[in-house]
């Protein structure tokens, strides 16, 4: 399955309640970025960007992608991120 997100540049990340689905938040000032798990089960991935984190590369479009690819504790999904297209594994 294939779940197109749009990317969204902020200043700081937006909290949990005002998210919305299929839009991947990046910070390029605090070096964090979240988003909605691409299954609709709710939970809040979060992924930071420094050092241990994920690295992410803008495409000309400004649309992310990330890596290595992610996992949701809750829904148990793999998927990786590309070029703002989330991609399920599983
Ligand atoms: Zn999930």
């Amino acid at each position: 399955m294939v779940v197109e997100f749009k990317t969204e540049l902020v200043n700081t990340l937006p909290k949990r309640n005002i998210m919305r689905e299929n839009i991947v938040y990046l910070s390029e000032k605090t070096m964090q970025s979240t988003h909605l798990c691409p299954t609709g089960c709710g939970e809040e991935i979060y992924t930071p960007l420094i050092r241990g984190g994920h690295r992410y590369i803008l495409n000309e479009k400004s649309v992310v992608t990330l890596s290595p690819s992610l996992f949701c504790d809750k829904c148990q999904t793999n998927y990786s991120m590309k070029n703002g297209y989330a991609i399920i594994e599983n």
